[in-house]
């Protein structure tokens, strides 16, 4: 089929290894985007070290392929653009739309929004970590799936960082600019990310970025509670387990696969996916995990 313009994207953060709630995330996004007749690229979020489980990076492909996810284009790691991260840091310093901020932890604690400590302090860049000064105006966008979310800035998020103490970019810097840079036209994501996107609004107006369209799947909890994330110890997926766990993550996304389905490969499975996608029956809210899920 030609190419429809659509480009979509997974972007896996490789501190831990995929879950259910990841898988839902990735299936959501493919099948939007070959439904779609789009691409669909996969771009490894690599940008903490210190944070990644060694190993993770190469279960998290393996087990994609496993799933019979197929990538366009060669995968994009963050680790390999620090330099358009940093180069853009340092022109939002010059700018004076950043600044550098060398507020402890310790001194931050009590403030559940930064309260602008180093907003006109001058502070020197070295050993210190670079803050996005943001406006008192609201961002808003229309979701897929959530319907309209905004946020005011200024009240609800505060001046945010961009580049951490350690040297280290911020996620919000750094998939902004490789949202662009691999000409995203849609975003498909877990709804986990749906309060950071009025800020990932605000970077792309200031950078002259296009917006991309987005849709947050629902998150899925845990009978206990427990979102299923990163966070709580997540059962990794079973390559062996790919044609019954699909199953369930289509209806888990709101999709109908009939009972012929059941017992059928991968590749069935993803071409019945393809041809009924139906991105408006995703379901706004959370998804409880059945309990046979380990
Ligand atoms: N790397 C992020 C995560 O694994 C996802 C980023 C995104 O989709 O915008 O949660």
């Amino acid at each position: 089929p030609t190419f429809s313009g659509y480009t979509g994207r997974f972007a896996p953060t490789p501190s831990g290894y995929l879950h259910f709630g990841s898988l839902m995330a990735a299936l959501a996004s493919y099948l939007d985007a070959r439904a779609a007749n789009g691409r669909w690229l996969l771009r490894m979020e690599d940008l903490d070290p210190p944070r990644e489980v060694p190993g993770a990076q190469a279960a998290i492909l393996s087990t994609l392929e496993a799933y019979g996810f197929e990538w366009d284009a060669a995968l994009l790691r963050q680790s390999e653009r620090t330099e358009a991260y940093r180069h853009t840091v340092q022109s939002l310093l010059m700018q004076g739309l950043a600044y550098p901020c060398d507020c402890s932890r310790k001194r931050l604690a009590p403030w559940p929004i930064y309260p602008g400590f180093c907003r006109d302090a001058q502070k020197p860049d070295r050993d210190a970590a670079i803050r996005l000064r943001v406006p008192k105006l609201e961002y808003a966008f229309e979701d897929r799936v959530q319907g309209r979310f905004s946020q005011q800035l200024a009240r609800d998020v505060g001046d945010f960082v961009i580049r951490r103490r350690d040297g280290l970019f911020a996620y919000q810097l750094a998939v902004v600019l490789d949202d662009a840079w691999q000409g995203m036209t849609d975003v498909v994501r877990g709804a986990d990310l749906l309060d950071s996107t009025p800020r990932q609004l605000y970077l792309q107006e200031l950078l002259g970025l296009p917006h991309p369209r987005y849709l947050h799947v629902p998150l899925v909890i845990q009978p206990d509670g427990h979102k299923l994330g990163k966070s709580y110890r997540s059962p990794p997926l079973d390559a062996e387990q790919a044609p019954s766990l699909l199953l369930r993550a289509l209806r888990a996304l709101g999709q109908r696969p009939p009972r012929e389905l059941h017992g059928a490969g991968r590749a069935e499975l993803m071409a019945w996916g393809i041809e009924h996608w139906d991105a408006s029956r995703i379901p706004r809210v959370p998804t409880l995990a059945e309990a046979q899920l380990k």
